[in-house]
């Protein structure tokens, strides 16, 4: 399952309890399920799955609600932070001083994406506006440093290296001195290597030569949970060491990859979203959870879970619950819901919707909702009270006055029966978070 679909799958996951109309043991116990079956269907190791989705399912259903928060606004918040627990508890960013001169060294084995991820730190340096070089020691794979020079001609990035060399510390600090007065100096290295002894040996070796500032390992994001036993090895090697993790872009198994790592407790500080240059962000455990769920941050979520919940006066929610619910109330919910903003910006809030809306059906919402303005402006006060009185007299005037169809007038008011049948539903069950709000209806 590529990220993407992982992303889009807990948002169903985290949908159905947006629209529950009860956050209850069952609606919580369905979560955790199908986020334990999203979570494995992407290559989770199962051991951490089963453990998140348990402390999910206990802190949902155990913790105390705060004050003024919702059951629903606090189980989403649940499930947000454990997904970020999951994924490393903080950023861990990679500290550069301007004006100060930091050595970056590259190491993983073949075809991880060592000399594109050198290319893409570089950009990333270069755009924040600092001093920064490229130094290519693979002395192994032929056409190494043509393929980094390219790259770094591409971005305009100075590049040093010797094709003909053969031993790679030499060219190393051949570079280094070369790039006395840059600010950042990224050193890509051969990854001939198939196993991790060897590898760390010669990291080891050009450490010893190079001295970086920090060492970093690329590791391969589609190998998925086996990224853990080259990232173990290499934090077991070297106290300084971080994680790339390249290739989350639509890889199947990304989201393994990911959690395998920060499970050891590595920190990785960057992450590569694609082949072109620019494809590399530094990694952030909670940013990277919001985006995969479609979100911003846990603030920006709750705020929209909030807002997608309008405030509706004590008083009016009794008299709706008792049964007087009149077409003109309903107007008022939708108007009010609309007076947060267009209602394509209120549907977008609501988590799940933004998903599955169509931009055109978004525009039809919003036309729809004028025309019942006029609708309901056509109709007399009784009929907005009542509006069991309805013949197709009534209709059809009603369709006049207000340059509509009779279809679309019987539309509102079928509209109205459902959200009233939905009122005698809700007072039958005596829910509790319906107190003092109104629940965006649904559809
Ligand atoms: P190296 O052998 O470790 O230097 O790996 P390379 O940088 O040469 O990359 C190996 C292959 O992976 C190349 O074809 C790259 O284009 C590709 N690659 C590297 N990073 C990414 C990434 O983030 N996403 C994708 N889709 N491909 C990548
Ligand atoms: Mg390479």
């Amino acid at each position: 399952m590529a990220l993407d679909r992982l992303g889009s799958s807990l948002y169903d996951a985290l949908k159905k309890v947006f629209r529950a109309p009860v956050i209850d043991e069952e609606t919580v116990k369905e979560l955790a399920r199908d986020i334990q079956r999203t979570l494995l269907q992407a290559d989770m190791n199962v051991k951490l799955v089963l453990e998140i989705s348990k402390r999910i399912e206990d802190r949902a259903l155990k913790e105390k609600v705060p004050p003024g928060v919702s059951r629903r606004e606090h189980v989403i918040k649940v499930v947000y932070e454990e997904l970020t627990r999951f994924l490393g508890e903080k950023p861990v960013p990679l500290k550069v001083e301007p004006g100060k001169r930091k050595i970056i060294m590259l190491v993983g084995i073949q075809g991880s994406g060592k000399t594109t991820g050198a290319a893409k730190l570089a950009r990333y340096f270069q755009k924040r506006g600092l001093k920064t070089a490229l130094v290519c020691t693979d002395t192994y794979r032929p056409g190494a440093y043509a393929q980094l020079q390219q790259l770094a001609n591409r971005i305009k990035i100075p590049i040093y290296g010797d094709p003909k060399a053969k031993k790679s510390a030499v060219i190393a600090s051949d570079g280094l001195r070369k790039f006395d007065d840059y600010e950042v100096v990224i050193i890509d290295t051969a990854g001939r290597h198939k196993e991790e002894k060897s590898l760390i040996q010669e990291m080891k070796m050009l450490e010893k030569a190079i001295r970086p500032d920090e060492v970093i390992l690329v590791i391969d994001g589609t190998i998925g949970q086996q990224a853990a036993i080259q990232a173990q090895a290499f934090h077991d090697a070297t106290p300084i060491g971080s994680i790339f993790v390249a290739k989350l872009d639509g890889s199947a198994r990304g989201g393994g990859a990911l959690s395998a790592v920060a499970a050891i407790g590595a920190p990785i500080k960057f992450i590569g979203t694609g082949e072109k240059i620019n494809d590399i962000e530094p990694f952030v455990p909670s940013r990277f959870v919001g985006r995969l769920l479609g979100m911003g941050d846990l603030e920006s979520l709750i705020e929209k879970v909030r807002e997608a919940e309008v405030h509706l006066p004590e008083k009016k929610m009794r008299a709706f619950l008792s049964g007087r619910f009149t077409l003109t109330d309903m107007y008022d919910q939708f108007e009010s819901m609309k007076s947060l903003g267009p209602l394509r910006h209120i549907l977008k809030l609501v988590p799940g919707l933004s998903y599955n809306i169509p931009d055109g059906m978004m525009e039809m919402a919003e036309d729809r909702l004028k025309k019942w303005k006029v609708m309901i402006e056509s109709m007399t006060p009784e009929e907005r009270d009542n509006p069991k009185i309805f013949t197709s007299s009534r209709v059809k005037r009603v369709a006049r006055g207000s340059g509509t169809n009779e279809k679309e007038v019987k539309e509102l008011l079928k509209q109205y029966s459902m959200m009233k049948k939905m009122m005698k539903t809700l007072r039958r069950k005596r829910l509790p978070f319906f107190g003092k709000k109104f629940p965006i209806p649904q559809g």
